[in-house]
């Protein structure tokens, strides 16, 4: 009877197992044609200074629209091109589309997401530079976005990466800060340009005493180390207003705007301050 209900329970297994690994073949099968047939695309986010809410800068988040898988989440397409090598393709697009849109939006900096893989591949830090020149972009308008997870392969050779891009002129930011392992150490070995508070603690900074505790003692500290701070994933007015009693920078997250494509974005830019809620907060705010 044992037995027979433990073999019940991994074919049960076996078949859901056989489901995910079907799903992660067509996803990487349809991944190879998308990126002929141009079906990513990015949509970029703003970040605005906490208190004056001022657009300073956008994040460029890649988006993909399959015409039969309809759209497919970088959460699901990111590791999908890791596990089968076309990410380094998929990079080098996010770099180039984000470098022609930053020359569209003069006095913003465009925040581009890495993979490990990617920034540890030989040529990163040239095709970096290529990109910048043949774009006509200042490096340091340029800004990285980099998670924790490029220090535990070889941190030695990682750190030499950062550096190297820091001496090309271009920022470097710390994404989904903590929610990795011993940052600390990493921080005093490498000063990134900025951190970006995970928003895992911006979620609990309303409910918890703790959580405003860690998040106040992360911003100090980046102060102290000469990092700007950013919270992620803003989405209410108690979340912002504890965020500005605590001085992050910057915030990003859908109260202020949801990630869009380059023309709405633009769009957006150009209508503030005049309707929805973003205004809202504005006409509170501003003198
Ligand atoms: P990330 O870099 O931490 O990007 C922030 C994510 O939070 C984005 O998810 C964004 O849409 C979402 N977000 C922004 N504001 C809010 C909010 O107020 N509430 C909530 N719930 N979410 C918010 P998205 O676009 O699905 O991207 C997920 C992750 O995929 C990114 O996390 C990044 O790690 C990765 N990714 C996206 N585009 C690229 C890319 O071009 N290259 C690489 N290597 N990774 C990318
Ligand atoms: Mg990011
Ligand atoms: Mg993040
Ligand atoms: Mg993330």
């Amino acid at each position: 009877d044992a037995k027979r209900s433990g073999r019940g329970r991994s074919v049960v297994y076996a078949s859901s197992l056989g489901a995910a690994s079907r799903r992660m073949n067509t996803v990487e099968q349809a991944l190879r044609e998308g990126l002929e047939k141009r079906q990513f695309e990015l949509h970029f986010q703003p970040k605005v200074d906490s208190q004056s809410l001022q657009a300073l800068g956008v994040e460029a988040l890649m988006r993909w629209e399959h015409p039969v898988l309809g759209s497919v989440s970088p959460g699901e397409f990111i590791p999908a091109a890791e596990r089968c090598g076309l990410i380094h393709e998929l990079g080098a697009l996010a770099l180039q589309q984000a470098c022609l849109a930053a020359r569209e939006l003069p006095g913003l900096n465009v925040a581009v997401n890495v993979s490990p893989l990617q920034l540890m591949e030989p040529g990163f830090i040239d095709s970096v530079e290529r990109v910048l020149v043949r774009a006509g972009v200042g490096p340091s308008l340029l800004h990285l976005e980099v998670t924790e997870s490029l220090m535990l392969e070889d941190a030695q050779a990682a750190l030499r990466r950062l550096h190297a891009l820091r001496e090309l002129g271009v920022q470097v930011a710390l994404d989904d800060f903590g929610t990795g392992f011993s940052s600390l150490a990493y921080l005093r070995a490498f000063p990134f340009h900025t951190l970006k508070i995970d928003r895992s603690f911006v979620r609990s900074l309303t409910e918890h005493a703790d959580a405003r505790a860690i998040v106040n003692t992360i911003v100090r500290m980046a102060g102290v180390l000469g990092m700007r701070t950013v919270a992620e994933g803003i989405e209410t007015e108690r979340e912002l207003a504890v965020i500005r009693a605590i001085r992050c920078d910057e915030v990003q997250g859908y109260l202020v705007a949801r990630p869009m494509p380059l023309p709405k974005f633009k769009d957006w830019l150009a209508g503030r301050p005049l309707t929805g809620p973003v205004d809202d907060m504005d006409s509170r705010v501003l003198p």
